[in-house]
């Protein structure tokens, strides 16, 4: 059974915290650490159009060396692709000595892309929803679930400490299950490749044109493949497989035990087995950072190969239509 750690220590945060980036990890972190008593400086680059909501907010702002200088603890919330660039020339060269190093996700230290030196705590704290979730369950007097995870314990009291700062952002409302940062990294990406991004739009994708290539109609292809997904995927989140499977007719249950392990197979699993492996190896993190190094041609040239086809224009219409009717696309239909 994983640990899982409530109530942190809010004293253990005596010093400044330094929130580099206030974007949306970055503005939830910065208003909650602040709004639990917590000494707060956002860090951001010279003209960065963030300045203003934060300042409007009540926060202080300063540029990124002068926030960390002197700062207990330094939260990066930069995006993942500028965070080496901006630790290296910003954030390292100003660490007070002994000054803590947080991260909301593990890919950059994991992969060895930031190098923290010895000597600092080096700890993650990732909240498990998007920042302004983080900043509105805050509010209401509740939380997000969080993880958090020790890289390199100086002090004796790195995990003590992230527990204290997972708390006063209001995750140890709730809870902060304890992970590492392997695992934290590489079951992230493992689950936006293969299941949540990658898997989904690849089988959304071949569902449509299937469907469209056959002769159907592009708009009910579209309903069938896109929005009914959304219906199904609430019942499960709801209550899992077995109440989804409760809820759709007998035709559409006889039709998903049969032919569900027809289209994702063996073949499937033994893939992804492959792309776990390349996560784990360090072969996906060196593929994405050189193309990042190189200023994105593979990545952008994927992006643009990907924008507007047909599937995408077919769904602005749908959705068009159903926005000037006042009604959701996906909340009026049924699953048969
Ligand atoms: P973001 O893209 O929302 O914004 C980050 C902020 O960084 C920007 O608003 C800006 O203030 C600053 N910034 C952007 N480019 C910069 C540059 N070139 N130089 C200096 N500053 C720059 O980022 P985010 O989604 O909040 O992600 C921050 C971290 O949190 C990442 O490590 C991410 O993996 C992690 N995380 C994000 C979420 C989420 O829901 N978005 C959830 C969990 C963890
Ligand atoms: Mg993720």
């Amino acid at each position: 059974m994983a640990r899982i750690h409530t109530d942190g220590n809010l004293d253990l945060l005596s010093g400044k915290v330094a929130v580099i980036g206030y974007g949306s990890q970055g503005h939830a972190h910065a208003l909650n650490l602040r709004d639990s008593g917590v000494d707060v400086e956002v860090g951001l680059r010279p003209g960065s159009p963030s300045r203003e909501l934060a300042e409007d907010a009540g926060l202080v702002v300063k540029e990124i060396a002068d926030a960390v200088s002197g700062a207990q603890v330094v939260a990066i919330l930069l995006p993942d692709h500028v965070q080496k660039p901006v630790y290296e020339g910003e954030i390292e060269p100003s660490l007070a000595d002994g000054a803590a190093l947080l991260f909301a996700h593990g890919l950059n230290v994991h992969f060895g892309r930031v190098v923290p030196p010895a000597g600092h705590d080096v700890v993650m704290v990732a909240p498990k929803a998007p920042g302004h979730r983080v900043r509105e369950l805050y509010e209401a007097g509740a939380g997000t679930p969080g993880l958090v995870a020790v890289h390199q314990d100086a002090s004796g009291q790195a995990l003590e400490l992230a527990i204290a700062y997972g708390t006063a952002i209001g995750c140890g409302r709730v809870g902060l299950l304890e992970t590492t940062f392997a695992e934290e990294t590489e079951s992230d990406l493992f689950g936006e490749q293969a299941v949540l991004c990658g898997g989904a739009t690849a089988l959304i994708k071949a569902g449509f044109e299937t469907l469209v290539e056959a002769g159907y109609q592009p708009e009910i292809a579209y309903y069938e493949v896109v929005n009914e997904l959304k219906l199904i995927v609430d019942l499960i989140y709801e209550g899992g497989f077995e109440y989804m499977r409760y809820s759709i007719s007998d035709v559409a249950e006889y039709g998903d035990l049969t032919r569900g392990p027809r289209v994702v197979d063996a073949g499937v699993k033994e893939t992804m087995r492959e792309i776990l492996a390349e996560i784990r190896s360090g072969a996906f993190a060196r593929e994405l950072f050189e193309d990042d190094d190189a200023g994105r041609p593979r990545f952008e040239h994927l992006r643009r190969e990907q924008t507007g086809g047909q599937l995408e224009q077919v769904g602005s219409e749908l959705r068009e239509l159903a926005g000037k009717r006042g009604l959701l696309g996906a909340d009026v239909h049924g699953v048969g």
